[in-house]
């Protein structure tokens, strides 16, 4: 079955963060469902009714899965952004079509990953190949539901893995829908399982599995620690880990050559997702020869965004995903007041749900050196400005965090910019822009935003496979 697994009757409530009300409740699985569904992914692998496939074979299966979700895009972003309060454009131009983009690349790629012939000489020979891990597993964030989950099943389905799935508590109904696109497209029995669930219950149970060889995580990184300790304490499975970001915008002397495109890039990393975002660009670092015009410009723009009902196609800011969220953004921002930081913010319009967890989009500047919100990760729709003066000055401060997932750095100079990009210490810097490049470029982090493999890109199969040497003696 490629889909929700249960025997204990828990249920895991789906609220909607723009309204506070209950969706839906979709089973929970347990501890024992976990060892059930790995026990069953396992028999699966062994059976080589997919593993034993020919890749050209899987990759046919995966293409049918990606045009079924093209086939039922607007439910699948209807889900996301019901559950996430996700604005729904973002989910129609972004999340969607990103996530069948994903699916169709790792499936055209599955007969392209190829093995090596080592240069041993003539006594022997030396092949390496890469081989699937057997039973996989994979822990989602809320933040990109459908996105993450394609990030990780493209690549671990294409290489032959038998993959168990487990959506964050907030955002199941893409996965299970995904799931479900999955056997309507041939996928076999047992192949994906997802296990939608707590993740102190069913992501600790995937951690701390022996089946499981390989495990890839998005989400924070404390999280992130605790998984990376249930492997150590039980089978040593491999742990791939993405995890949060304090990501720099750094903004020379002659960024505003950019102007509006500068502007708007700025508040797409600050506020796309409503801040809730790995790679939020949540520091602006901009030299003081700039800084009033691009305060000024910046909190306009973010004053102006239009914020409202996920489900209406011009919001730009939605709730964010829960009042736990809320109360914690609310509480660093107060607490940076305090401090005497001033805080730049148009407020919320009138009319929004009262239980919904709406924060306006907000600007902090003048913030105190020792401040959290300089340092901790926020998770929301909240930037802080600060201002430099030398080049050097830059780069330290953009370094001065825990996190190294991401960066953009805007100068026209080019000299400069390949300066900034290797000085700062990221896994993605990206130079007048801000993006994280395309599928066909690797995606991690540094220091604490994580290791153990890149997402996207050809690189991704190293998460999914383990590589093995067949020596032949020749005579
Ligand atoms: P957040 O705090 O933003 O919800 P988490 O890192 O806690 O971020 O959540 C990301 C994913 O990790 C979710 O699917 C969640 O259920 C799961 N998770 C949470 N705690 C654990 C844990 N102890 N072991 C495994 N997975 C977990």
């Amino acid at each position: 079955m490629s889909g929700t697994k249960t025997n204990t009757g828990e249920t895991l409530p789906v609220v909607n963060p723009a309204t506070g009300e209950l969706i839906t409740t979709v089973p929970a699985a347990s501890a024992g469902d976990v060892a059930a569904a790995a026990e069953r992914a396992h028999r699966v692998f062994e059976s080589g009714v997919w593993a034993g496939r020919s890749p050209r074979e899987r990759a046919a299966v995966l293409l049918r899965l990606a045009d079924l979700m093209e086939r039922d895009a607007e439910l699948l972003a209807r889900l996301d952004s019901e559950d996430a309060g996700k604005p729904i454009t973002e989910c129609r131009t972004g999340d969607v079509p990103g996530a069948i983009e994903s699916i169709r690349w790792f499936a055209e790629a599955a007969d392209k990953v190829f093995g090596r012939v080592a240069p041993t000489g003539h006594e022997s020979l030396g092949l390496v190949s890469r081989e699937p891990v057997g039973v996989a597993a994979a822990i989602l964030p809320w933040n990109y539901p459908l996105a993450m989950a394609a990030w990780k099943v493209g690549p671990a389905l294409a290489a032959g893995n038998s993959l168990l799935l487990k959506p964050a508590e907030a955002t199941p109904r893409s996965t299970l829908h995904l799931a479900a696109l999955a056997t309507e497209a041939g996928l076999p029995d047992g192949v994906l399982t997802v296990l939608p669930g707590l993740g102190s219950v069913t992501g600790a149970a995937l951690a701390r599995d022996p089946l499981v060889r390989a495990l890839s995580f998005t989400g924070s990184t404390a999280t992130g620690r605790r998984i990376l300790m249930d492997a150590a304490e039980t089978n040593f499975k491999r742990v791939s880990l993405e995890m949060g970001g304090k990501s720099p915008q750094v903004l020379m002397a002659d960024a505003l050559a950019y102007g509006d495109d500068l502007i708007d890039n700025m508040i797409e990393a600050a506020f796309l997702t409503m801040g809730q975002n790995c790679t939020a660009g949540s520091r602006v670092l901009v030299h003081d020869s700039i800084a009033e015009e691009v305060l000024h410009r910046f909190t306009t723009a973010a004053k102006g965004l239009v914020i409202g009902d996920p489900a209406d196609a011009r919001t730009q800011v939605g709730p964010l995903v829960s009042r736990t969220a809320f109360d914690r953004v609310a509480a660093a921002v107060d607490a940076a007041r305090s401090a005497g930081a001033q805080v730049h913010t148009a407020g919320l319009p009138h009319g929004l749900p009262a239980r919904g967890a709406y924060y306006p989009p907000t600007v902090l500047s003048r913030v105190p050196e020792d401040s959290d919100v300089l340092t901790k990760e926020l998770f929301g729709p909240v930037v802080a400005v600060q201002t430099f003066t030398t080049e050097d000055e830059a780069v330290r401060m953009a370094n001065a965090t825990e996190y190294g997932l991401a960066a953009s750095v805007w100068t026209r100079d080019l000299d400069t910019a390949v300066r900034l990009a290797r000085g700062i210490e990221a896994g993605v810097v990206s130079v007048n822009a801000y993006s994280e490049g395309d599928i066909t470029t690797p995606f991690g982090g540094w220091k604490q935003s994580g290791f153990g493999g890149a997402e996207k890109s050809s690189d991704a199969f190293e998460q999914w496979t383990r590589q093995k040497t067949i020596w032949i003696r020749t005579r």
